[in-house]
């Protein structure tokens, strides 16, 4: 029964990030008035603003010019509602990244988990879809990511120091190859997004990020410019090899962090 509400709760938040994405990245307020269609500026009905279902119920088109709606949509509402089933599935396990604390601070972690994966969820698709890193989402992640660090350090029982110096020195690498290399392939939204990394992952974690971020996103540059899907030149947004990253080394750091210096030969 939790499951269905947690899920039901995840696809409205869903569909609000979408609305979030989409007005961020179009100069509009996030918070203003109600959604209408992108095409014929048609306000949407709530009949026809049910997450998930009206998707099907619409064929996908709008109601009113019959333009197609992205599947992004459905595709952002669904990952929502999955990700705020997985998170409950966390506590009830209790076994992986939770198992460390106890009773209120397992709680407080889940919550600040679940925020800052919606908003790498919401970064990810603003970039896809429009090469932009929205400073609504980015700023806020930063900002619940430095009031959790600063507040919970004592329950982490770790420095939390290393962790403001691992946000600025993320943020301050990417931002002098910005200056170095003029700007080619990536933007300050990219630095943005690396100070929240550097926040969230704290060190030595967001080196193993910032090594798989640049590693998939050579590996797929060179993909794309062989299947002739770009060209040499070309830009690739950063930002989702940025949050690749980031989840590679939430999720498997040490396993990386251990191949990678055996293969350098290092201890
Ligand atoms: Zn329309």
């Amino acid at each position: 029964m939790i499951y269905v509400f947690l899920f039901i709760l995840g696809l409205c938040f869903g569909s609000f990030l979408n609305v979030v994405i989409f007005r961020t990245t179009h100069n509009y307020s996030p918070f203003s008035g109600r959604s209408f269609c992108p095409h014929c500026k048609k306000k949407i009905s709530w009949q026809d603003n049910i997450p998930l279902l009206s998707f099907f119920l619409l064929k996908g088109r709008c109601r009113y010019c019959h333009q197609s709606i992205s599947q992004s949509y459905f595709l952002v509402e669904l990952l929502t509602g999955i990700e705020f089933v997985w998170i409950w599935f966390l506590i009830q396990s209790n076994l992986t990244l939770l198992g460390q604390f106890e009773g209120f601070y397992s709680l407080l972690y889940a919550a600040y988990l679940l925020y800052i994966f919606y908003v790498f969820l919401g970064i990810t698709v603003a970039d896809l879809k429009y090469g932009l890193i929205p400073d609504f989402l980015v700023f806020s992640g930063i900002a619940v990511s430095s009031l959790f660090v600063l507040t919970s350090y004592n329950f982490l029982l770790l420095d939390f120091k290393s962790y403001f110096i691992s946000g600025l020195g993320a943020g301050g690498a990417l931002a002098a190859l910005i200056i170095l290399t003029k700007g080619k392939g990536m933007g300050w939204g990219d630095v943005k997004l690396a100070l929240l990394m550097g926040l969230f992952l704290g060190w030595p974690k967001i080196v193993i990020a910032f090594y798989v971020a640049f590693l998939t996103g050579a590996i797929t540059a060179v993909i794309l410019i062989l299947l002739r899907k770009k060209r040499f030149g070309q830009t690739l947004p950063f930002g989702p090899f940025l949050i690749a990253g980031t989840l590679a080394a939430f999720f498997w750091g040490e396993p990386i962090w251990q191949s990678v210096s055996l293969i350098l030969g290092i201890k």
